[in-house]
């Protein structure tokens, strides 16, 4: 996409500004994909040449280069118009590197950020211990299905479990990565809008996806327990890890639940359609 045509999409008033920066990036899911700048330039970019979500192929890599590359062109005019100097002399170029290597650090040490890559762990080794329970229920189901047994609808029951399995994977990592972003921002509360309240904190933001991502992968848990039975001690101890994280990031992030994302929460911004 050229940098003309990318400007002239960012001023379109059909797309939600900065929807994209508090979703859960599971496009496939979204209620939002029409209202989504984000969204519309990589299926455009997928729609030319499919090849470009596979993050094995050039392609993927070479669409990523060209969006940063056209970003960064869009924030050196805006910057020039409003005359804002972006050079940085090599003395501020090392503070800052120091500066955010510190917070990188900071971030992954948190006890919240810890907890989270510990839930990564623990899903990966229950997968790992439990693969025959899920032959077993799928050879369960699949023979019930077989014999049409009255009373449970069993395509309904294999679907849940499906759905399940696939918000544990979607999460798992994305709680971390986003605890991460959270707790790396250093967030201006002396930054004032127009109306002379201070700006949403970003962090908070990001830290309210870690909790939903929790949150849905608390009931997918759930689901797992009722459908798997025999995994069920385990899967309790997950549950409660979670829990116990959920309320440690709420704890860090006091302000988190209430953070209004863009589309996702309170009303809808701009009209529906183009
Ligand atoms: S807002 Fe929706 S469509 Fe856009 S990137 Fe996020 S999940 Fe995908």
């Amino acid at each position: 996409m050229d940098f003309k045509k990318l400007r002239k999409m960012a001023g379109d008033p059909k797309f939600i500004s900065g929807i994209y920066n508090y979703c859960d990036r599971w496009c496939e899911r979204c209620e939002f994909t029409s209202r989504c700048l984000n969204y519309s330039m990589t299926s455009e970019d997928d729609a030319r040449d499919p090849a470009s979500r596979d993050i094995q192929n050039q392609a993927f890599w070479d669409r990523l280069h060209n969006v940063f590359r056209e970003t960064i062109q869009m924030i050196r005019e805006d910057a020039k118009e409003r005359g804002i100097d972006l050079e940085m002399s090599p003395e501020e170029v090392k503070a800052f590197e120091k500066e955010e290597s510190r917070k990188r650090r900071e971030a992954k040490n948190h006890p919240a950020s810890k907890a989270a890559w510990k839930y990564v762990k623990m899903v990966d080794k229950w997968f790992d211990d439990n693969k025959p329970l899920f032959e077993e229920e799928e050879r369960k189901l699949n023979s019930a299905f077989l014999m049409e047994l009255p009373g449970q609808d069993h395509e309904e029951e294999a679907a849940l479990l499906q759905d399940a399995l696939e918000v544990i994977g979607w999460y798992q990592h994305q709680i971390w990565v986003k605890l991460q972003r959270a707790l790396h921002q250093d967030d201006d509360d002396d930054l004032l809008d127009d109306e002379g309240k201070p700006y949403p904190r970003d962090s908070d933001g990001s830290a309210k996806v870690a909790l939903l991502g929790i949150d849905r992968s608390i009931e997918a848990w759930g689901v797992l327990r009722r459908y798997l039975p025999t995994g069920g001690d385990s899967i309790l101890g997950t549950m409660v890890h979670l829990d116990r994280l959920r309320k440690r990031v709420e704890r860090a992030f006091p302000a988190a639940r209430a953070f209004v994302r863009p589309g996702f929460d309170g009303p809808i911004p701009g009209p529906a359609e183009a």
